[in-house]
């Protein structure tokens, strides 16, 4: 499988924010968000080929208990069905980062989504046509929501994306609002602390989340952290 990269740092949002761990990101997506801060992983992906194997030999020795798998797509992945089952048969506690378009059978104990709105459709690329046709699947959706623990998190750029967060949510109500969770556009700090105060508002009207970017706030979207 293409690895981009193996690092060990903290969570930097959604429910495990601050959390020490391994981050295990694989390259490669069905999806391009013009917003892509991990553009190394689908507009021109790249990496290492790994074997399950010599990946489990690296992330063990962080010693570690937290792993989050994330990417680009990391369920288009699917060597990861076995890596997850023996991360998980080890003790560790998984997250798996995903955008909800394309189902995969892995072990997570938190199954992080990123669903992509109208906001993220890569305007006058050649690829415009190709995202807004896979950006949602709500089978996909239901399937991941069903069957594990979830947070949704929704990346808003400006605050009329709230409605289109509203119009998702419409469609899978059997979703609490205390697992949602916003964050905003940003790969920079003073982006993101302009965004983050009206995004308050908006997440106090609604009863959702505001997720920090812990990562931009400390390092500045570098990569690897
Ligand atoms: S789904 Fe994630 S990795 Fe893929 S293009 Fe969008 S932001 Fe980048």
């Amino acid at each position: 499988m293409l690895i981009a990269e193996v690092f060990h740092s903290i969570q930097g949002e959604g429910r495990y924010v601050g959390v020490p761990s391994v981050f295990v990101r694989t390259s490669g997506c069905n999806l391009r968000c013009w917003f892509c801060d991990t553009p190394y992983t689908s507009w021109d992906p790249e990496g290492e080929q790994r074997t399950v194997e010599s990946l489990i030999d690296e992330v063990t020795a962080f010693e570690c208990e937290h792993i989050v798998i994330t990417g680009g797509e990391p369920m288009l992945v699917k060597e990861l069905v076995s890596l997850t089952q023996q991360l998980a048969a080890a003790g560790h506690h998984l997250t798996v980062e995903t955008a909800g378009t394309v189902d995969l059978d892995v072990e997570a104990d938190l199954m992080s989504i990123s669903p992509k709105l109208a906001n993220s459709t890569p305007q006058g690329s050649e690829w415009a046509a190709r995202h807004d046709e896979r950006r949602h699947q709500p089978v996909v959706i239901h399937r991941l929501i069903a069957d594990y623990d979830y947070q949704l998190k929704f990346v808003i750029d400006t605050p009329n994306d709230a409605a289109d967060v509203e119009c998702w949510l419409d469609q899978f109500p059997q979703v609490t609002a205390e697992r949602v969770y916003l964050m905003a556009q940003a790969i920079n700090r003073d982006l993101l602390r302009e965004k983050s105060v009206w995004l308050a508002d908006i997440v106090k009207s609604h009863g959702w989340r505001l997720s920090p970017r812990l990562h931009v706030e400390l390092w500045g979207n570098t990569r690897g952290t």
